[in-house]
C-alpha cells in the first residue's frame, strides 16, 4: 500500500512513546448499544484498533450503556459481529460501561462528600431556564447549597426507588457562570425504573454519558481516548471529573472529525427510524449504510478498511463522496471475485445448425488474470439465453450487439449470426434463429469477418434460476438531512428494483453468501444470505461495473 504522511494521532501517540508519557498504547471502541453499526463507526474503529496495532498496544470494545431505555442486547451482539467482521480484536473481555456502575456510583458519593455534587429538584423546564445560554451565564439551582448531610440521605432515596422518575437529579456542583454550557452544574444521575440489558433491576438511577465516560477510560486505563469533534465542548467536564475524583490514571481525550457521506445518513437515530418506519427491510437491509447492511449488499471487509484509510484523519469536517466508498469495493472485487455470467432478462437462442442433444462443455478463466482462480466450465448447447438488450432486428453502427442478418462472439464461447425472428401473437420476440460458427472458438472465422461485439449468456439446458436484485442509493437527495431538511422526504422510490426469472451459470449453484462475483458486463453480485436457500437463489448486485468517481 502506498504510505501515507502520519495524520495527527499519530503524531501524538509517536511521541508520547518517545517522552515515557505513555509506556503502552490503550484504546478503546466505546459505541452505545442502541443500534447498529454504521460507516461512520467503522472510521472510529479502524483508527482505534488501528493505532492500537501500529504501536503494540491494544484495543477495548466496551459498551458505552448508560440508558436502558435505549439499548438492547440484540445492538451488543450485533456490534459484536460488526467489529469482528471489519477483521479486528478487541483485548480481553468486552467491557461495559455498566461493568462499573458500582464504582461510578461510589464516585458520586465521592462528589457529594466534598460537597461537589447536590441533589436538585429543579424541573426540566426550570433547569432550562437557569441554564442560561451561549449569550447569557446560568442562575445558581435553589438546591445547590443542601447540605452534605441531605444530599447523601436524597441520593440514597434516588438509589432505592423511593423517589419518582424525573423528579430530581443529581448534579455535579461547578460553575453556573461557566462559558461552556457543559460545565453548567451538568446532571450526573437520573432516575431511570427500567431494567438494564446487563444489570437487570439491580438498579434505578443511572449515570450520565459525561460522568461515565472518562472514569471508565481511567479505569481501563486508556491512554488515548478518541471521540469525534462533537465532544471537544465535553472535554473540559471531562477533565474536570478526572481531577476532582480519586480515579486509578489520568487519560487525555483527543477529538478527530467524524465521517460524513453524501447521499447518506450517518446516524443510529435516524437509520432507527428507517427501520422502524419499514423504509427499508431491517438494518441490514443492502442499501443501508450499516455495517450489516453493507456486508449484505458484498462488500468486503477490506474495501471498508481500505476507504477509512483514503479518507484519512484529520481535525475538519468534510463531507466525503460515496463514489469514493464504491470505487474502495469495485477495486476490491475486480481483483478478487471471480468471473461469471448471468441473464437478466431471457431471450432464447436456438443455434439451428447445433446438433440436438449435444451438450459440450467449454472452459472458461475464473479471472482474466487470476490463475489462481482456477477454471469454470459452461455447458453449452443447441438452446442458450442472451439478455433481450442485446439483440435487435435492426440497428445502427453504435449497437454492437446482434443483430439480424449479422454477428456477434458469445463471450467464452462461438461466433452465432442471427437468422430469423419468431414471435408470438402479439408481436414479442420470443425467440432467435442463429447459426453458430464451430470453428470460430477462440479464434477468429474464417471468413476473416470479425464481429463487433461480445455478448454474454447461458445454457438454456443446464443453467441456475435466480432472481437478482439492483439496488441505487437510498436517498436521492445529496445531503439528505442536512439544514431542516426531513431526511424522510427524500428517501429515493427506486432504491430496489427485483428481476425475477434470471439466469446464471451452473457452478453459481454453490454460491455462498460469503462468494462474491462479477456477472460479466453487468457489475458485481454476491448471494443474498436472507433471502436465498434451498433452489431459492437471490443475487445482490454490490456495485455497478462503471467508475464514477474520479479519484
Ligand atoms: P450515532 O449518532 O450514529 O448514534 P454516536 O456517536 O452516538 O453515533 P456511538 O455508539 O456513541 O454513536 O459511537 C461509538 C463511537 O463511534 C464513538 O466514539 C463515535 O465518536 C464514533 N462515531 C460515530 N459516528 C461516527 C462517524 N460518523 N464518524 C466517525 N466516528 C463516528
Ligand atoms: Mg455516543
Ligand atoms: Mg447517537
Amino acid at each position: 500500500s502506498e504510505s501515507k504522511p502520519a495524520h495527527f494521532l499519530q503524531n501524538i501517540i509517536r511521541s508520547d512513546l518517545e517522552s515515557g508519557k505513555v509506556n503502552k498504547v490503550v484504546t478503546r471502541f466505546p459505541p452505545e448499544p442502541n443500534g447498529y453499526l454504521h460507516i461512520g463507526h467503522a472510521k472510529s474503529i479502524c483508527l482505534n484498533f488501528g493505532l492500537a496495532q501500529e504501536f503494540g498496544g491494544v484495543c477495548n470494545l466496551r459498551f458505552d450503556d448508560t440508558n436502558p431505555a435505549k439499548e438492547e442486547d440484540e445492538y451488543v451482539q450485533a456490534i459484536k459481529r460488526d467489529v469482528q467482521w471489519l477483521g479486528f480484536e478487541w483485548d480481553g473481555e468486552v467491557k461495559h460501561t455498566s461493568d462499573n456502575f458500582d464504582q461510578l456510583y461510589e464516585w458520586a458519593l465521592h462528589l457529594i462528600r466534598e460537597g461537589k455534587a447536590y441533589v436538585c429538584h429543579l424541573s426540566p423546564d426550570e433547569a432550562r431556564e437557569y441554564r442560561g445560554s451561549l449569550t447569557q451565564p446560568g442562575k445558581n439551582s435553589p438546591y445547590r447549597d443542601r447540605t452534605v448531610e441531605e444530599n447523601l440521605a436524597l441520593f440514597e432515596e434516588m438509589r432505592s426507588g423511593a423517589l419518582e422518575e424525573g423528579s430530581c437529579s443529581l448534579r455535579a456542583k461547578i460553575d453556573m457562570a461557566a462559558p461552556n454550557i457543559n460545565l453548567r452544574d451538568p446532571v450526573i444521575y437520573r432516575i431511570k425504573k427500567m431494567a438494564h440489558h446487563q444489570t437487570g433491576d439491580k438498579w434505578c438511577v443511572y449515570p450520565s454519558y459525561d460522568f461515565a465516560h472518562g472514569q471508565c477510560d481511567a479505569i481501563e486505563n486508556i491512554s488515548h481516548s478518541i471521540c469525534t469533534l462533537e465532544f471537544e465542548d465535553h472535554k473540559p467536564l471531562y477533565n474536570w471529573f478526572i481531577e476532582n475524583l480519586p480515579v486509578p490514571a489520568k487519560p487525555t481525550q483527543y477529538e478527530f472529525a467524524r465521517l460524513n457521506l453524501n447521499y447518506t445518513v450517518v446516524s443510529k437515530r435516524k437509520l432507527k427510524q428507517l427501520v422502524d418506519e419499514a423504509h427499508v427491510d431491517g438494518w441490514d437491509d443492502p442499501r443501508m449504510p450499516t455495517l450489516s447492511g453493507l456486508r449484505r449488499r458484498g462488500y468486503t471487509p477490506a474495501s471498508i478498511r481500505n476507504f477509512c484509510e483514503m479518507i484519512g484523519v484529520t481535525r475538519s469536517d468534510s463531507v466525503v463522496d460515496v463514489g469514493m466508498l464504491e470505487y474502495c469495493i469495485r477495486d476490491d472485487l475486480d481483483k478478487n471475485a471471480p468471473r461469471a455470467m448471468c441473464v437478466m432478462d431471457p431471450l432464447k437462442i436456438t443455434l439451428v445448425n447445433y446438433p440436438e442433444g449435444q451438450v459440450e462443455e467449454l472452459d472458461a478463466p475464473g479471472h482474466p488474470n487470476r490463475e489462481d482462480l482456477g477454471v469454470r466450465t459452461l455447458p453449452f448447447g443447441r438452446e442458450i439465453f442472451i439478455e433481450r438488450e442485446d439483440f435487435r432486428e435492426e440497428a445502427n453502427k453504435k449497437y454492437k450487439r446482434l443483430v439480424l442478418g449479422k454477428k456477434v462472439r458469445l463471450r467464452n464461447a462461438y461466433v452465432i449470426q442471427a437468422e430469423e425472428v419468431v414471435k408470438n401473437d402479439a408481436g414479442e420476440i420470443t425467440e432467435v434463429k442463429c447459426t453458430v460458427d464451430l470453428e470460430s472458438r477462440g479464434v477468429d472465422p474464417a471468413d476473416g469477418i470479425k464481429p463487433k461485439g461480445v455478448i454474454h449468456w447461458v445454457s438454456a439446458d443446464k443453467h441456475v434460476d435466480c432472481e437478482v436484485r439492483m439496488y441505487d442509493r437510498l436517498f436521492s437527495d445529496e445531503a439528505p438531512d442536512a439544514g431542516d431538511k426531513n431526511f424522510l422526504d427524500h428517501v429515493n422510490p427506486h432504491s430496489l428494483q427485483i428481476l425475477k426469472g434470471c439466469k446464471a451459470e451452473v457452478g453459481l449453484a454453490n454460491a455462498t453468501s460469503d462468494d462474491h462475483y462479477q456477472f460479466e458486463r453487468n457489475g458485481y453480485f454476491c448471494l443474498d444470505g436472507k433471502n436465498s436457500g434451498g433452489d431459492v437463489r437471490v443475487f445482490n448486485r454490490t456495485i455497478g461495473l462503471r467508475d464514477s468517481w474520479a479519484k
